[in-house]
């Protein structure tokens, strides 16, 4: 069984699809792919209407979260989509990614970058507006040569010349909204510190404490080193280790399926969830 854990689609920062994204995952051979947009369930529809056979369907999101002034990403699985508290909270950090991405825009302009809304509007297609879609802008401007290259202090990296903040949940408050909506909460790449300061392992600790079921240990911005770590906190805390690429399509080098989870730690996490329910593909399910 492969399963991979984490991805995006064009519902927010990815470049495929949802129905591009399960039948590029069927076409990797994974048994099971989680659609992980951040702030969003929105794709949902679309990739279940497409979803080949063989292939699992987990709906989630990547939440964003601020914790003592550091943003975390925490991945939410099989919550009821509908539930109405956690529903307005992602709707409120995804509707606040507008005015910060023209904030971002307008700092942009100061630099003397001829970005416009219209442009990134145009890049992000209605999808939950992101870092990403402007750094694609600067990519088509030849500002910078790559997404990744727009993320330095120059531009837009935190705390970067261009860098506005967004409105962020709180961790803790998530976990128990996530729960109440019967889903099941993941820390994603919690040391991924090339994308900014990374909370320490106490504050880990705490949230496990809390309620966190698992973090995600494999994943392409953890040296094997870190890795390797994460999975002994894990074990220490009680925690689901969890793997899985981020795949954003053509966004970012990583392809799909590049880390994935443990078919027992995916069994695991499917037990506790009571909001929604993996769904296989039609003609699927035998066997899987
Ligand atoms: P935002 O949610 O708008 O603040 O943008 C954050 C997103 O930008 C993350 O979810 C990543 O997908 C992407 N990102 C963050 N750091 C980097 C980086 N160094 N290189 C490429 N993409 C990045
Ligand atoms: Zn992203
Ligand atoms: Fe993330
Ligand atoms: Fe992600």
């Amino acid at each position: 069984m492969r399963i991979d854990l984490h991805c995006h689609s064009t519902a927010s920062d990815g470049t495929d699809t949802p129905a591009e994204l399960v039948r590029n995952a069927g076409a990797a051979g994974l048994d099971v792919v989680a659609l992980t947009d951040h702030d969003t369930t929105r794709g949902y529809a679309e990739a279940l209407a497409a979803l080949p056979a063989g292939l699992t369907l987990v709906t989630g999101a990547e939440l964003s979260c601020r914790l003592d002034g550091v943003g975390l990403h925490m991945l939410a699985y099989l919550f009821d989509p509908e539930e109405p508290e956690l529903l307005s909270e992602r709707e409120l950090v995804r509707d606040d990614r507008v005015p910060r991405a023209q904030a971002m825009i307008a700092n942009l302009q100061e630099l003397g970058v001829p970005v416009t809304w219209e442009q990134v509007e145009r890049i992000a297609a209605g999808g939950s507006v992101g870092r990403p879609h402007i750094a694609t802008a600067l990519v088509e401007l030849g500002v910078v040569r790559s997404v990744s290259d727009a993320f330095t202090t120059e531009w837009l990296a935190d705390g970067g010349r261009a860098y506005v903040e967004k409105h962020e949940s709180d961790p803790f408050e998530m976990i128990r909204l996530v729960k109440a909506a019967g889903g099941v909460t993941v820390f994603a790449h919690p040391a991924a510190s090339k994308r900014g300061q990374t909370v320490p392992e106490s504050a880990i600790a705490e949230l496990a404490a809390a309620g966190l079921d698992g973090i995600e240990v494999d994943h392409m911005d953890h040296e094997p080193a870190t890795r390797a770590r994460l999975r002994g906190l894990a074990g220490e805390l009680g925690l689901l280790p969890t793997g899985s690429s981020d795949y954003h399509g053509s966004r970012k080098t990583c392809v799909l399926g590049e880390f994935t989870t443990d078919p027992e730690i995916y069994g695991e996490i499917t037990r506790r969830a009571t909001g929604a329910f993996p769904v296989p593909g039609a003609g699927g399910g035998a066997g899987r």
